[in-house]
């Protein structure tokens, strides 16, 4: 799946909208006064089924989310789709990458280095350092750990780490953008870090993007880390990805721990597949870099760690992961930290053990609660049925419908048909805030192999450009599609089309070019993309006239005026009359 469909199938247009124009529900659409043209009464409607919106009044225009927000911020299709992306955890390299920005990311990277291996020093030789030797030796680290793990100690001064850093070359700008300073009150700037244990926190790639910072003694808050800075983003980092890479792929599995040292101790005891999550619950961005190594990913969670809305969260990644996320249920009120340094055995066999996350919570939801009593009984419905709306797998959906069923001895068809309830309101589409750590749901994806198919022949055979005087960008539903189109109408060859276009669509272009297809005469191409066009005006038309169908009924319902009904009744015999046309041509053809 490329994308931008990635996009468009976690953002819910309903939602999107509904944060731009107050929307009304009405049947199953929604509907507002048009924001692109004034209006009394209100001709603007949004479909959830079709992620669609449409304005019958002035403006009679309509489309999918992207050329909502390009339409509503005068922003173009590269730029709207950033911000969807954003908004949903993607990451869409922007239009300038890698040049731009690349050198000040570069300097950020140096920076770090030389602050770490500072740090580092400072914690092997220094005077200073020796208290953050006691504590690492009292639990239990080895020298060669410190090591690989970069370790530092940062001194109790206000300028030490800044003084020596502009006297290697880096400025006091810089030093702020990498978070290693902060400005005071006064106006001044002072170290960030002071009298602290230090955890360089290193990419994929080994470079350093950020430090966390424990205090060695009990003042709160026990950690600190680096802020958001150009290379430190908290969301997508794992900890020790650069030292647990090879084994994460060579095991075929990744355990996620929560803390620096979880990781460090279970390394030591040759358990490198381990990392951490920079908090307390895995991201998707944290996934998408760990599905890149490994299908099979647990979770090491405290005996009460884990709600029902994590597990939700979970859910969705085995979704996007085709695959269970597993959980290593520690023992209570211990972390992997200290149940290795008791016994690695039991880590190990704690590894083996891990349940599947569903199962998890099965547990976990039932152990409380007296399944003899119906009120407990409907309870444990309320709570799980919901996660088993989530999974996507039908085998997987079934096997946990049945063991519910039977938990709770009620037919499993009295529960498919609740479930059912649950799916409907899911897709309906509800309000929902914007969230950063959104629970990944899926809105319905309306493919389009017409629109799809027709480009390819297009960019595929440019002689056939002559044949296609026909052909509307309104046809394309999708942005993406009609941004091609446009672009195409345009220019002459592909290399000038993708210049035209937005980085952002290179990836849906590429797959055009590349579509395979049937070896034809050009008498034959010519039939082919006529017949293309065809049918992609019948399907614009007959989807307007769905859509126009739809607010009519409403309209009639709710005692529209006449004048308004006369008027959409009349764009809709005009839509009748084209799609009449459609099929006289395409008979002839035939
Ligand atoms: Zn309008």
């Amino acid at each position: 799946m490329g994308v931008i469909d990635e996009v468009k199938q976690k953002i819910d247009i309903v939602e999107v909208i509904g944060e731009n124009v107050p929307l009304t529900k009405a049947g199953r659409t929604f509907r507002a006064l048009c924001p692109f043209h004034s209006e009394k009464h209100p001709s603007f409607y949004v479909y959830p089924e079709r992620q669609s919106w449409h304005c019958f009044g002035a403006c009679n225009t309509g489309g999918d989310v992207f050329s909502f927000i390009m339409k509503k911020q005068g922003i173009d299709f590269g730029e709207a789709l950033r911000l969807l992306a954003e908004r949903v955890g993607i990451t869409i390299p922007s239009k300038l990458e890698p040049e731009a920005g690349k050198d000040e990311r570069e300097r950020l990277y140096q920076v770090n280095a030389a602050a770490t291996q500072y740090f580092h020093n400072l914690l092997l030789h220094s005077p200073n350092g020796e208290k953050a030797r006691d504590y690492l030796t009292g639990r239990g680290l080895s020298l060669k750990s410190i090591t690989e793990f970069q370790l530092g100690f940062s001194l109790n001064s206000w300028e030490a780490l800044k003084q020596y850093l502009i006297e290697k070359g880096y400025t006091e700008n810089e030093l702020l953008t990498a978070g290693l300073i902060i400005e005071g009150e006064a106006g001044g700037t002072h170290d960030r870090f002071r009298n602290k244990l230090m955890f360089p926190i290193f990419d994929i790639r080994g470079r350093v993007t950020g430090f966390g910072a424990r205090v060695l003694d009990d003042a709160l808050p026990k950690y600190i880390n680096s802020p958001q800075t150009p290379v430190f983003d908290k969301s997508s980092i794992l900890y020790a990805i650069n030292l647990a890479t090879a084994a994460i792929r060579q095991q075929d599995r990744a355990v996620i721990v929560e803390g620096y040292m979880d990781v460090i101790t279970a390394h030591q005891n040759g358990f490198d597949n381990v990392v951490a999550s920079m908090g307390t619950s895995l991201t998707e961005k944290q996934v998408s870099t760990l599905k890149r190594l490994t299908k099979n990913m647990a979770l090491a969670l405290d005996a009460d760690a884990a709600g029902e809305e994590a597990t939700l969260r979970a859910v969705g990644y085995e979704n996007t992961l085709n695959a269970e996320v597993k959980v290593i249920l520690l023992p209570v009120g211990k972390d992997p930290d200290g149940v290795i340094k008791e016994d690695a055995q039991i880590w190990q066999r704690l590894q083996e053990e891990a349940l599947p996350i569903v199962d998890y919570t099965f547990n976990m939801v039932t152990s409380e609660l007296d399944l003899t009593t119906a009120k407990d009984k409907s309870l444990v419905v309320d709570k799980l049925l919901p996660i088993i709306a989530e999974i996507k797998d039908i085998v997987r959906q079934a096997h946990y419908l049945q063991k519910l069923a039977r938990l709770v001895k009620v037919s499993e068809r009295s529960l498919e048909a609740a479930l059912g309830r649950i799916r409907a309101s899911q897709s309906r589409g509800k309000f929902r805030k914007p969230q950063q750590e959104t629970v990944t749901r899926s809105y319905p994806l309306l493919s389009s192999p017409v629109e799809e198919g027709c480009l390819a022949w297009l960019l595929q055979y440019p002689e056939l450009k002559i044949h296609c005087p026909g052909l509307l960008p309104e046809y394309f539903e999708s942005s993406e599609n009609r941004e091609i189109f446009l672009a195409w109408q345009k220019v002459n060859d592909i290399k000038s089309l993708r210049q035209n276009l937005d980085t952002a669509i290179h990836e849906h272009l590429d797959s055009l070019v590349a579509k395979s297809l049937p070896p034809t005469s050009q008498t034959e191409r010519e039939d082919v993309v006529a017949s293309c066009i065809l049918r992609l005006q019948e399907k614009f038309l007959r989807s307007l006239a769905a859509k126009r169908g739809e607010v009519l009924a409403l309209e009639a319902e709710s005692g529209g005026t006449a004048a308004e009904l006369a008027k959409l009744q009349e764009q809709g015999l005009d839509v009748s009359a084209q799609l009449g046309e459609v099929f006289v041509q395409r008979s002839r053809r035939r």
